[in-house]
């Protein structure tokens, strides 16, 4: 089941805080159904704030929402790539482009954990900053291959596999897993009538 409503409760509650907060920028665009949460500047400024990416409400831009979906379908594909996929890779190069024009700087903490910061005050950057380190601390928590986006081409909806060897392909088994094997049995049996 797509763990994203309240009723998943105990689903997201096994994923680390660092893989969740990828997992849910992925899915605020939902391919299959096509719906996109982020819709305005002023509604991605809530999301980032209620996700703990910025501190208080900014005032965000038409820019800073096209620079948001760009690292948000950028980092789709690296989950593509955790799946085992290769990944689009002019989608990749319009994120980089996107993340140029958003300097990010290094910082430690009394910790010793690495932490990127915005390079100039302005709210999307810091939140941008803060995505990415959940980024690190998910690789450092040994949990970022498990982040994957479906296997299915219309869906590519981002989950956490928290199979024990990692082997998970599909956001949910009953609907895509289901999905794709009902369209290969059936491939396989239309080839099978033409030979
Ligand atoms: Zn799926």
């Amino acid at each position: 089941m797509r763990d994203v409503k309240s009723a998943d409760a105990e689903v997201r509650s096994a994923i680390p805080p660092a893989a969740l907060v990828v997992k849910d920028i992925i899915n605020s665009a939902d391919l299959a159904a096509g719906t996109e949460e982020l819709t305005t500047p002023a509604v991605l400024g809530g999301w980032l704030r209620s996700h703990g990416l910025v501190d208080t409400s900014p005032r965000l831009h038409e820019a800073d929402l096209a620079l948001v979906v760009a690292v948000r379908e950028g980092l789709r594909q690296l989950l593509l790539v955790n799946a085992g996929h290769d990944p689009d890779t002019g989608v990749l190069d319009r994120c980089n482009a996107a993340l140029r024009s958003t300097p990010l700087v290094v910082r430690f903490d009394a910790t010793g954990r690495r932490a990127l910061e915005a390079a100039e005050p302005r709210p999307v950057a810091t939140a941008i900053a803060t995505l990415l380190t959940a980024v690190d601390q998910a690789r450092a928590d040994g949990v970022w291959e498990r982040l994957k986006v479906c296997a299915r081409d219309e869906c590519r909806w981002a989950y956490y596999d928290a199979s024990r060897n990692r082997s998970g392909r599909w956001c949910s088994m009953t609907d895509c897993g289901n999905r794709v094997k009902m369209k290969r049995a059936y491939a396989a049996r239309v080839g099978r009538t033409g030979e």
